[in-house]
């Protein structure tokens, strides 16, 4: 007989569950914990299994391990099934959970195109492993031909952000898509900023590609970073898989609670998302007369990338300020460069009137 954890024959592999073959092989073997609460789903009034304190109304038990109301919620807000994805402790965890699962250290690798976000490498460098990096171009569009011959066997997984975080650019579809056909690894799309770009997200691609996984997260457009919620979206399959390696209680119950309450007046986020972005366009135009400014780059996220004169300086003179703006100037393709969050329209308004005031010690080279 065989078993259902067993690493599929050879010839079972079909197209659609190519992906199996990425797994680090001792993962065919791991059983998940099993919680108290997985092994007895049915309704009771009882419940002594699971050593908790029987004193309280909520927070005296264990939180759902899949977080189910929470994830009705979401599948009912996106249109999504259930069984394609899962939350993480935000989408931090995920990229975490996704190195482990197909990254074996000290032998396989990661590719990122920087500048991106920091956390593949440091998830990456946790984990013990290899990191490539394959750069931008000076469009901040990521360079294919380059990416597909600097990877190997042993390349699992390429992190690609879109829109990117520091940049603020969507990355090319074309380009995207060639990847999707000609690597044989795992291809990760980081939407953290898909809202704000308001364009589809690649969701709808995984029966397509069945190594294709999406990374998407309240923290930003949903304004719940506090809160904690990464959504990992991907084949069924591959979902139950993370599902076997991911930590029982990683979202506690008052993060479930309170976020099945914020999803309902989701709704509202529409008009948020259409105030940042003309706070965005404004505070674009303002820059981008600035003596001090070289470049303000086109956004497509909740951030502008601005090259400046001068960064450290003006990183200096914000702060004394007290207004807090990060400095990416050690970033390749960001030398001299600030990255900074759109806020609200009075933030705006401080940033611009003490950002003009500084102004006047440049000039125009
Ligand atoms: C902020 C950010 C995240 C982190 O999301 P959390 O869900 O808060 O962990 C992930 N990816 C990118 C590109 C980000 O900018």
């Amino acid at each position: 007989m065989k078993n259902q954890n067993d690493p599929p024959f050879l010839g079972e592999l079909s197209y659609s569950s190519e992906w199996h073959s990425l797994l680090r092989p001792h993962m065919w073997k791991i059983q998940p914990y099993s919680s108290a609460r997985d092994e007895c789903k049915d309704s009771a009034d009882i419940w002594l299994d699971a050593n908790e304190l029987p004193f309280g109304d909520l927070l005296n038990r264990y939180p759902d391990p899949r977080a189910m109301e929470v994830k009705k919620a979401i599948s009912k807000l996106k249109t999504w099934e259930i069984s394609n994805f899962l939350l993480g402790n935000g989408s931090d965890e995920c990229i975490e959970l996704l190195i482990k699962l197909f990254c074996e250290p000290g032998i396989d690798e990661i590719m990122i195109c920087p500048p991106t976000y920091g956390m593949y490498k440091v998830s990456a460098q946790i984990n013990n492993v290899i990191v490539r990096e394959v750069p931008l171009n000076s469009d901040f569009q990521l360079q294919v031909d380059e990416i597909l011959r600097l990877t190997s066997v042993n390349t699992k997984m390429i992190f690609i952000c879109s829109p990117n975080n520091p940049t603020g650019n969507l990355m090319d579809r074309l380009a995207i898509l060639r990847l999707l056909n000609k690597f044989k690894g795992i291809i990760v799309i980081d939407e953290a900023y898909v809202d704000f770009a308001g364009v589809e997200s690649w969701t709808s691609m995984i029966d397509e590609f069945p190594r294709l996984i999406v990374l998407q997260t309240l923290s930003k457009s949903a304004g719940l970073a506090g809160l904690r919620i990464g959504i990992c979206y991907a084949r069924a399959d591959l979902i139950e898989r993370l599902y076997f390696i991911k930590p029982p209680y990683n979202l506690s119950i008052a993060a479930q609670h309170i976020t099945i309450k914020a999803l309902k007046k989701i709704k509202k986020l529409r008009k948020f998302w259409a105030k940042i972005n003309a706070a965005k366009r404004s505070l674009f135009n303002e820059l981008t007369n600035m003596a001090s400014v070289i470049k303000v780059y086109p956004s497509d996220a909740n951030f502008l990338l601005i090259k400046v004169q001068n960064a450290n300086h003006i990183y200096e003179l914000l702060t004394k300020n007290g207004i807090v703006v990060r400095n990416r100037s050690h970033e390749p393709l960001c030398e001299s460069c600030l990255r900074i969050s759109i806020g609200k329209k009075s933030e705006i308004r401080q940033l611009i009137r003490v950002w003009k005031n500084l102004d006047k010690t440049f000039k125009i080279e």
